[in-house]
């Protein structure tokens, strides 16, 4: 029984829809899927009524932007409550911020005399969480650019002349938001990062997981977090990161999590979420409210 923790849709910047997401799990046998659209939970509800229809088990996610001594980190929060109001109001934060800073390529793109509109991006991104690669898709719809590979060669990568720094908040605090939604935060593709130094501490701050197994992680990488996340005493997860065939093959069932890990995720979540209930020495004023509301002891 297999799982991939690790997927994309239209929500943010993969191809698939729910439906199709769905479909590709099933030809491939999986069992449980989580989806993790970059700074959205919209595609949750959509992505959960076709798993029950197929009979997958559906696992709620989001993959975050954050930073960590100066190094760009993805953070997934697994089995959240995609209607936490707290979440809510962060994550449209986020995606004012992602659509801001679409028109600031774009901008930077018509100052080098590329003639490409924000609404031509945004019309093709369809969704709340545009970025990069949805410039890049509207540069070739627009003949600008002959394919993705050269929309990011010349001007989208990092220090290219039309990119633009991403808003990242500090892991901590991503760790806080998915833990306040009831959810299990996990490291994403730590081997893209080449940030390992930052994992003791991003442990500390209450990081529950790593992603050990990813596409693009080789056998050796996987054992290397493996023993890692052995040693920070974290969970184990892993899943394809596929966003459908906008870069060739779609690699959903590329990386197949054996099912015991997603139950380890799952217990973890209920006990985060007890954690939660408990009066938090951080929290104080929150503690108080609690009392008010409720006069017994
Ligand atoms: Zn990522
Ligand atoms: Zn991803």
């Amino acid at each position: 029984m297999f799982a991939d923790l690790h997927l994309h849709t239209q929500f943010s910047d993969g191809t698939y829809s729910p439906g199709e997401l769905v479909d590709q799990a099933s030809r491939h046998e999986l069992v449980a899927i989580a989806l993790t659209d970059h700074d959205t939970v919209e595609g949750c509800a959509p992505t959960a009524q076709a798993c029950d229809a197929a009979g997958i088990e559906f696992i709620s996610g989001t993959e975050l932007t954050a930073e960590q001594d100066g190094h760009e980190i993805h953070i997934l929060g697994y089995c959240i409550d995609t209607g936490d109001p707290k979440l809510l109001a962060e994550i449209s934060k986020f995606q004012l911020v992602r659509q801001n800073r679409v028109r600031e390529m774009v901008a930077r793109l018509n100052r080098l005399n590329v003639p490409l509109e924000a609404e031509a991006v945004f019309a093709l991104a369809n969704c709340r969480s545009p970025g990069r690669p949805h410039v890049a898709r509207a540069l070739v719809s627009a003949r600008l650019c002959a394919n993705l590979d050269e929309a990011f060669e010349r001007f989208l990568k990092k220090n290219r002349p039309a990119w633009v720094p991403k808003f990242k908040m500090s892991a901590a605090d991503a760790i806080e938001l998915i833990h306040g939604a009831g959810g299990v935060a996990v490291m994403a593709h730590p081997g893209l990062n080449r940030s390992d130094e930052v994992i003791p501490s991003m442990a500390a701050a209450g990081l529950d997981g790593l992603e050990c197994f990813h596409t693009k992680h080789s056998s050796s990488t996987a054992e290397r977090y493996l023993q890692l996340a052995d040693r920070f005493h974290l969970l184990v997860t892993g899943g394809s990161d596929c966003h459908g065939t906008s870069k060739g093959q779609p690699v959903i069932g590329t990386v197949k999590l054996p099912y015991q890990h997603v139950e380890k995720l799952k217990a973890r979540a209920v006990s985060n979420r007890a954690q939660a209930q408990l009066p938090s020495a951080k929290k104080p004023a929150k503690t108080g409210v609690l009392h008010q509301a409720d006069p017994q002891p």
